[in-house]
């Protein structure tokens, strides 16, 4: 068998489309969709995400601002930054870019975000909201997880699901939002006994672990839906420098039956659903 492949790009452009018409209609009232990101430090990869979330208003219609700070910044001095977003009505998203450098408390930065703008969904309302069910901004990367079995006609209800991986920001509200959709949900972690037989038993498997290759091909259940967020790069041999998920794609496209690849699958939908939330934001601003 060879997998059906889950195009996250083909998706993302799909749903950025309908966003574009939905920004133009909000500008037309007065609450063109604005989003702010703060950086702090100088970390590459979170350079690069900063970039494309940035790039990814713009293509949509959206209005940005993207605030840099100086590894050694005062935390004090990001705070305040943050107050006064928080009052901005041209703003309905903030968004902190993690990891923030080891002087920060990140959840105090985090809980430093209006509610209403909290666009990346990781303060306790909205992860108290989340766990039950009522409206709330999802957690970008599971919310855009959960896109792929709507896009593809794929049922959630009385399904097995096995996520492997307790994050926060990816492991537990996709537990969530699975569980909300009707599968028998199964979290694994490093402490799990015998991952393996959890994950052939899988009908969706969720691997969010951040370890190259991790699940290999004799680790999926034959036909299953396997969804790879991780994002690691090759360190040594022929790929080195290129990017791989936490799933040996090559071995598991073979056994699965469907599969996002990476790069190309859960990434360009993360950032897609930071523009989901940040339109619902706007939205319930005019409401308001
Ligand atoms: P974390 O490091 O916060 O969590 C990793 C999880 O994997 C932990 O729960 C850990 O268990 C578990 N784990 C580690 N080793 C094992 C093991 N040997 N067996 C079973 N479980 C294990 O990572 P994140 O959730 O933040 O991210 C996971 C991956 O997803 C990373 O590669 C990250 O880069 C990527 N990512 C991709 C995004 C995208 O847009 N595509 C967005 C966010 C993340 P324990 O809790 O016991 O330590």
């Amino acid at each position: 068998m060879t997998a059906q492949i889950l195009d996250g790009n083909a998706l993302a452009q799909k749903l950025r489309a309908g966003f574009k018409v939905r920004a133009e209609a909000l500008a037309a009232q007065g609450a063109r969709p604005g989003l702010a990101v703060i950086l702090v430090g100088e970390n590459a990869a979170s350079q690069v995400y900063v970039r494309n979330k940035v790039n990814a208003c713009a293509q949509a219609g959206f209005y940005s601002e993207k605030h840099a700070y100086a590894p050694d910044v005062v935390p004090q001095v990001v705070l305040d930054k943050i107050a006064e977003l928080n009052a901005d009505p041209k703003i309905h998203g903030i968004l902190v870019q993690l990891p923030l450098p080891k002087h920060f408390n990140a959840d105090a930065v985090l809980e430093a975000i209006a509610p209403q703008k909290d666009v990346d969904g990781f303060r306790a309302e909205n992860v108290g909201a989340l766990m039950q069910g009522k409206r709330c901004f999802i957690p970008c990367t599971p919310y855009g997880a959960m896109k792929f079995f709507e896009e593809a006609g794929i049922t959630v209800k009385g399904k097995e699901a096995v996520i492997v991986g307790r994050s926060n920001i990816v492991g537990k509200p996709m537990a969530m939002l699975l569980m909300h959709a009707g599968a028998t949900v199964t979290v694994c972690h490093s402490q799990t006994r015998d991952l393996k037989a959890h994950c052939l038993r899988a009908d969706i498997l969720v691997a969010a672990i951040g370890k190259a290759k991790m699940i290999t091909g004799d680790m999926i259940k034959p036909g299953a839906v396997v969804i790879d967020v991780g994002i690691n790069r090759i360190s040594e041999g022929p790929d080195a420098g290129k990017l791989c998920g936490d799933v040996d794609f090559a071995a598991a496209k073979e056994v699965a039956g469907f599969i996002t690849p990476v790069p190309g699958g859960v990434g360009p939908m993360t950032i897609t659903m930071l523009l989901a939330n940040t339109l619902e934001s706007a939205e319930r601003s005019l409401s308001t």
